[in-house]
């Protein structure tokens, strides 16, 4: 007789926790109390839940389990940037980034094992797309570098102030984990984090937008990487599906559902001799009259074979004056944690496919080079 598999809480959201304690028998509130346990305090093991009755402490532990991915390793540089490699179920590894400034702490969280967009010029891309990951995967990685600050309390939880979608894969293609996992940010009785303060970075999955914005209104950031969509069609071929017009179209609709003013993040990956032209900054500023944005130009960060190189820092200087004096607020990331290999575009992951990937492992074996393009600090939304 095959044993039935423990549910996992872990990735529940209060509805779903509601609905499996019903489901078992007992009370909706014990969803609140569990929430608690596992997200503001952390524990291991339903033993450890002192407002629950011993009873039902035994139950859950025969029937469920909080079972969040498996850190490999963990690596802080002095700039204070840490650096996670996570292990998920079937063996693949994703990259999880903290980045402190001040007394902000900005999470960059994946959401796949590899992507399926096949960005030109992102290590992630070429990798291939391998699974989405589980809701209990996604907030794990909250979990995990909350927790790796010592007991979990509501004070130490301010580790992470902000959580941006930003590591391995495309969030809208995972669309519900992912929507699932936010909202236990955005949590009260989890993380209890301010939809501001949270950020999904998408390359353009335009009905995916839409839909985002019935469900949840957390804050949006867009890869756009070109002005035009001759150029975009080369960089970020999903651009094909849904031009620029469209995108920004969608963005528009994004915000007006928003109850509260805000902006959207484009991000600008530059290129030395692709996109970093003063022509390329003028189509740019012309196109972003048309939103309520701002900019965050993210020098490229090159990888063995990339074939692009990061542009020389008087023409990113160049290019981002044209944009001010366009009345478009710009910054320019700084590259973080970069003697951990932590920085945008140095993010390792591995990816295990006994099938069609085990070829293209062999060839990245050398420097496992399926890395992901992070970024973070000055992205984080205020
Ligand atoms: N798929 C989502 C989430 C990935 S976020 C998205 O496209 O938005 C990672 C960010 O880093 C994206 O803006 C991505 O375009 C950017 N990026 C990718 N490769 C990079 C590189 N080599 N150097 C700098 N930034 C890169």
């Amino acid at each position: 007789m095959t044993e039935t598999p423990k549910t996992n809480l872990l990735g529940m959201t209060p509805v779903q926790l509601a609905e499996y304690f019903k489901k078992i028998g007992e009370k909706p509130f014990r969803a609140t109390q569990v929430l608690k346990w596992m997200h503001q305090h952390g524990v291991e093991s339903f033993d450890e839940m002192t407002n629950i009755s011993k009873s039902l402490r035994e139950k859950l532990t025969q029937q469920a389990e909080i079972r969040e991915p498996e850190v490999v390793s963990q690596e802080t540089s002095k700039d204070g940037t840490r650096k996670w490699v996570i292990r998920v179920e079937g063996g693949s590894c994703v990259e999880t980034v903290l980045i402190p400034e001040g007394d902000r702490g900005t999470l960059c969280v994946s959401s796949q094992v590899g992507c399926s967009l096949n960005c030109s010029f992102c290590s992630t891309g070429k990798q291939g797309f391998n699974r989405n990951l589980t809701a209990a995967e996604i907030i794990g990685q909250v979990r995990i570098a909350i927790k790796s600050f010592g007991q979990m309390d509501p004070a130490n939880k301010r580790v992470v102030t902000n959580v941006v979608m930003m590591g391995m894969g495309e969030p809208l293609m995972n669309f519900e984990r992912v929507v699932s996992a936010m909202n236990l940010m955005m949590e009260d009785n989890a993380y209890g984090l301010s939809k501001r303060r949270v950020t999904l970075s998408t390359a353009g999955v335009v009905p995916a937008i839409d839909k985002l914005g019935e469900v949840t209104d957390v804050s949006l950031a867009v890869s756009l990487h070109a002005p035009n969509d001759e150029l975009r069609d080369v960089l970020v071929p999903i651009n094909k599906k849904y031009p620029i017009k469209e995108l920004v179209a969608a963005c528009n609709r994004y915000l007006e559902k928003l109850s509260d003013k805000r902006v959207i993040t484009i991000e600008y990956t530059m290129m030395r001799g692709v996109n970093d032209h003063p022509e390329h900054a003028r189509q740019l500023s012309k196109l972003l009259k048309t939103l309520p944005c701002k900019l965050n130009i993210i020098p490229f960060n090159p990888f063995p074979n990339s074939g692009y190189e990061r542009p020389e820092a008087e023409a990113i200087e160049l290019f981002k004056n044209t944009m001010h004096k366009a009345g478009i607020r710009t910054t320019v990331r700084r590259t973080r944690g970069e003697e951990i290999d932590a920085a945008c575009g140095q993010l390792v992951g591995i990816v295990e496919d006994k099938t069609r990937r085990t070829a293209k492992l062999g060839r990245l074996a050398q420097q496992i080079v399926s890395k992901n393009l992070i970024a973070t600090d000055s992205l984080a939304v205020q």
